[in-house]
């Protein structure tokens, strides 16, 4: 894998991302997760399986946008604690 997760080889420099607007970051391995764990509502039957994917999906998250460094805001990680 040339560019595994965490990796920060691809971030932008620091000086790039001080002028750019970095919002929420949301991987799209959370992304999808959350849309699994939404589908369960109007899919009660499949709701095991729609669960058991997105367990799988929140644990491929990368943690780190690879350009930003943003790191993920799902509530699937241990949150940072605010201040
Ligand atoms: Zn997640
Ligand atoms: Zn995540």
């Amino acid at each position: 894998m040339t560019n595994p997760p965490g990796s920060q080889q691809e971030q932008l420099p620091a000086y790039i991302l001080a002028l750019i607007n970095v919002g929420p970051y949301l991987s799209t391995a959370c992304e999808t997760a959350a849309a699994c764990e939404r589908a369960t509502e109007a899919h009660q039957t499949e709701r095991p399986w729609l669960l058991a994917h997105a367990e799988e999906l929140h644990a491929r998250c990368r943690l780190n946008n690879k350009f930003t460094g943003a790191l993920c805001a799902c509530r699937c990680h241990p949150q940072p604690p605010t201040v």
